[in-house]
């Protein structure tokens, strides 16, 4: 006798992550994984530090300091913090605890990719609503409801478009969903967002009782190393989580380091500053060399190329690795056409873009 896998395992696609290194000798200019360009606050590595003296102990399992330094920066109730081993982790409890065998666990058609892989992995069909432009639709995602529907999972802004939904458009998809229906809006780009209608979903967890909002620290916070997130949820959803989660889902330096991230304000800002200042400089150069960089309102830019052999995605990638500059393909998306380019440090971002001149340039002369 064989064991026998449940089903819906055996049809994931694992995901799988961008590169971190190329082969040969140098640097890498890592642009694939949309990690803090300005790395953690050195309040966190401070902090990180001092718990290695206590490899020995368990960490604290509510991860209590982490969830009221929470409630304190985000005037909300720490009792309905739930935090995870990267919002990964969180986004899988919420499908394991309200999807299974035929469910349907509903997002937007270029959505991230954990939310089909996380719904087969509990036997649930993942189903995926059209977009418009690459941005999610509210009435396709709303068509696409069934009886069987139990999760929408929204990406807010989404990985990998860099897409936004508005709050008035956030606010009709809720309307728009049954009752029975969770809405999970993963808000891991939250932080490089400052647009008067953009919502992450704290003020609609708030006001209801069938809405979360998941976050991240691997993004602003640089601190994707440490595998650190959290889910802000109504009471009920928050004790379900706790029931099913790992009894010390969290490491203890993870938590330390997360609540240093977190009070260092100057830090986040400084972080913002150089998304607010290099974002636009990249989407302007790889627009003045005939490339389509969509609107992104994240720390990445997704870039479509020409279809013509010699200026494609993948000749793109080529060339780019050969200089040692490592963005992200996006097929597994649905996107073969694009790249997906994190905005990291200034001398990536300068590389990248300068490398991408002497492609479409040289592409144009061969
Ligand atoms: N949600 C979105 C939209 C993401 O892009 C990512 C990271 N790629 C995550 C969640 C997961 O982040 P982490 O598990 O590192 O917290």
């Amino acid at each position: 006798m064989s064991l026998t896998v449940r089903p819906g395992i055996l049809d994931i696609a694992a995901y799988v992550p961008g590169d971190h290194s190329l082969p040969g000798e140098g640097p890498v200019h890592r642009m694939a994984s949309n990690e803090g360009a300005l790395g953690p606050s050195p309040k966190a590595v401070e902090a990180y530090r001092t718990l290695s003296e206590n490899l020995h102990r368990y960490p604290d399992g509510g991860s209590n300091a982490l969830r009221s330094a929470l409630g304190r920066e985000f005037n909300i109730e720490p009792s309905q913090i739930v935090c995870g081993t990267g919002s990964d982790d969180v986004l899988q409890l919420l499908v394991r605890a309200y999807a299974g065998p035929g469910d349907e666990v509903l997002y937007s058609r270029h959505g991230f990719l954990v939310y089909p892989i996380a719904a087969k992995a509990v036997g649930a069909t993942p189903v995926a609503a059209p977009e418009t432009d690459l941005r999610a639709d509210v009435a396709a995602l709303l068509k696409a409801v069934t009886p069987k529907t139990r999760i929408c999972f929204i990406a807010n802004p989404n990985n990998p478009t860099g897409s936004y939904l508005t709050r008035a458009e956030l606010k009709r998809l809720r309307a728009g969903l049954p009752d029975n229906v969770l809405l999970a809006i993963d808000a891991a780009y939250a932080e490089y967002v400052d647009l008067p209608d953009y919502e992450s979903g704290l003020d609609m967890v708030r006001n209801s009782d069938n809405v979360v909002m998941a976050r991240t620290f691997s993004k602003i916070f640089g601190l994707a190393a440490l595998r650190l997130g959290w889910v802000y949820c109504p009471p009920a959803v928050a004790d379900v989580l706790n029931r099913i989660r790992g009894p010390f889902n969290v490491p203890a330096p993870a938590q330390a380091a997360g609540a240093a991230a977190l009070a260092d304000h100057a830090h986040i800002a400084k972080a913002k500053a150089h998304n607010d200042r290099w974002l636009p400089w990249f989407a302007q150069r790889m627009r003045a060399l005939g490339l389509h960089p969509y609107p992104s309102v994240a720390n990445f830019v997704l870039v479509k190329f020409p279809s013509d052999p010699k200026l494609n995605a993948e000749a793109a990638l080529k060339f780019l690795n050969s200089r040692r500059v490592l963005p992200r393909r996006v097929a597994a998306y649905g996107l073969p056409d694009c790249l997906r380019i994190t905005i990291a440090e200034e001398s990536a971002v300068k590389a990248c873009a300068d490398a991408l001149e002497v492609f479409v340039k040289g592409a144009a002369t061969q």
